[in-house]
């Protein structure tokens, strides 16, 4: 067995994602984050339905500290074109970073369900006798 260490910091948030997956099985995915200001706007939230999904569909250089970006939600279809200061930008480029490794962490997640939905299913199968000892 393996042993983490594990130090809590006042510094580390942590925040809980429920993920719903087709099956209607909701996992929680955990991540940590240590400088989410919640008062300031962050772009990966949409501001229609508060997903934290929303993601840049094209940037493009607006001076030498601004960005203009379209940006879109991809769970309500909301779409905005504004032009963002570059700080603002770089924290986005941050979270979308993380975001990457969020999908990664819940894609896992996701298959782990799925093999143990496979495996559910199968002693199903067994106890329903549709498998039977000629099938191996
Ligand atoms: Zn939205």
């Amino acid at each position: 067995m393996q042993e983490f260490e594990h130090s809590p910091s006042a510094d580390h948030k942590r925040y809980v994602r429920k993920v719903t997956l087709p099956s209607g099985k909701t996992i929680e995915v955990i991540s940590f984050d240590d400088d989410l200001a919640p008062a300031q706007r962050e772009l990966h939230v949409c501001p229609e339905c508060d997903s934290q999904l929303v993601y840049p569909v094209t940037w493009e250089e607006a001076d030498a500290a601004r960005w203009t970006v379209d940006l879109r939600c991809p769970n309500c279809e909301w779409t905005v074109s504004d032009t963002f200061d570059d700080q603002l930008i770089q924290r986005f480029d941050e979270t979308l970073d993380r975001g990457t490794e969020a999908l990664i962490t819940d894609l896992r997640k996701l298959a782990r369900a799925n093999m143990q939905e496979d495996v559910e299913r199968f002693i199903a199968a067994v106890n329903a006798e549709y498998v039977l000892p000629e099938d191996f």
